[in-house]
């Protein structure tokens, strides 16, 4: 195992639970884009092909999958239609609960999974703004939301932190970079999973997160996400804003295979990572 996360968990309430489930492969999932496709068309397609595929319960669209790689093949997949995304990823999305007509900033949304999901959600009636600083990156964010056919999006190349706020958004969503230790295959090595790499996220969420609430209307709702199960890059960076922001309480979805991890702050949901799930964190916030 990592020698860094060793020293990380090593005082982790749910530990043990975290490093299992951190050794465990993990089945592929999608989802269909609603702007593309429509389910029935979906389900007829999955049947002239025999593929096999498994609604999930919480969300309409959402799929898991043993046939990835046939799924990979079709054209339904290279036009955009449908989309692979971890279950765990399109939470976010789903809890910030986006509405046609609202003005939506997503901070750091590159690849654009949670981008286009936010648009499939409002049918593309919400008016999105994407940031991304890394130019690669943005590269595959703009490609994405062409793909899929996102048009009411507009797309900024830019770090989050100089974004002017003289903006202020209906909605936002903040799915900060992260150490990523949530989604850590322990069976393997994982030299980019450093302690500076923790306290380098650490550094960026609290800037992320204090332009986001200031970028955010006055009793609106933002949702602050990693991929991360540290405390450190969770709990603790949404305790210090709470003098700005409530916890607007997530209810977690209905799903056996979902494991949650106990948490410090009521309200706030982290994730377990498993089989089903990569390990995740998600806080929805009002601001006072
Ligand atoms: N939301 C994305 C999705 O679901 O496809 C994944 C986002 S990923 C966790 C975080 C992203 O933030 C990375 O693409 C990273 O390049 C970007 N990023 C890091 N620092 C940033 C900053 N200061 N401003 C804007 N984007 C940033």
């Amino acid at each position: 195992m990592n020698e860094t996360f060793e020293l990380l968990i090593k005082d982790h309430p749910s530990k043990q639970l975290i490093i299992n489930g951190s050794k465990m492969g993990r089945i592929s999932s999608g989802r269909i884009n609603t702007l593309k496709l429509d389910k029935n068309q979906f389900i007829e397609i999955m049947n002239n092909e025999s593929i096999n595929i498994k609604f999930i319960d919480w969300y309409e669209n959402g799929f898991i999958t043993d046939d990835i790689e046939k799924i990979r093949q079709l054209e339904i997949y290279k036009n955009g239609s449908i989309y692979i995304q971890s279950l765990s990823s399109m939470l976010p999305a789903l809890y910030l609960e986006p509405k046609a007509k609202e003005t939506i900033l997503d901070m750091a949304a590159a690849p654009g999974g949670k981008t286009t999901l936010i648009a499939a959600l409002t049918k593309d009636q919400a008016a999105i703004t994407a940031c991304e600083q890394n130019p690669i990156r943005f590269q595959k964010l703009k490609y994405n939301i062409e793909k899929q056919g996102v048009s009411n999006c507009y797309l900024i190349q830019k770090d989050a932190r100089q974004l002017d706020d003289y903006f202020t958004f209906d909605s936002i969503l903040l799915d900060a970079p992260c150490s990523g230790s949530g989604t850590l295959d322990l069976n393997r090595e994982n030299k980019q999973f450093t302690k500076e790499l923790v306290d380098k996220s650490i550094k960026v969420q609290h800037q992320l997160l204090s332009k986001a609430i200031k970028m955010l209307k006055k009793g609106q709702t933002m949702i602050y996400s990693t991929c991360s199960i540290l405390n450190e890059e969770n709990e603790e960076i949404v305790r210090k804003y709470l003098d700005l922001v409530d916890v607007v309480p997530i209810i977690p979805i209905k799903d056996e295979h979902l494991q949650v991890v106990e948490s410090n702050i009521e309200g706030v949901l982290t994730i377990a990572p498993n089989q089903y799930y990569e390990g995740f964190f998600i806080a929805k916030l009002k601001k006072k």
